[in-house]
């Protein structure tokens, strides 16, 4: 059975952003499992980018889990689209006029 936790926790990559509703209510935090209260400052972590997947978190968990590695961005897991980096290096590797 797949729970709500292992679907956050087998995610490749996350978003984070500060959480900005003032709904008074309790969360549970993914990330400790302890509570939440909505109108504390904390952060908004995406699965994936999938907001139907988001969840509320204490901002000193996302700082130490970021740290521990354990919630990578999309870039830091992703390959970077073949855009300005792939143009860099096709770049480099032509011989410039003279060489
Ligand atoms: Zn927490």
């Amino acid at each position: 059975m797949i729970t709500v936790v292992d679907r956050f926790s087998a995610a490749r990559w996350y978003a984070v952003r500060p959480a900005s509703n003032r709904k008074p209510a309790t969360y549970r935090c993914p990330l400790c499992g302890g509570l939440l209260p909505a109108l504390r400052d904390h952060m908004l972590v995406f699965p994936e980018g999938d907001p139907s997947r988001r969840r509320h978190a204490h901002s000193a968990c996302v700082a130490r889990a970021r740290q521990a590695g354990r919630l990578p961005f999309k870039h830091e897991v992703l390959p970077a689209s073949p855009g300005l980096l792939s143009r860099l290096l096709r770049r480099r590797a032509r011989p410039r006029d003279g060489d």
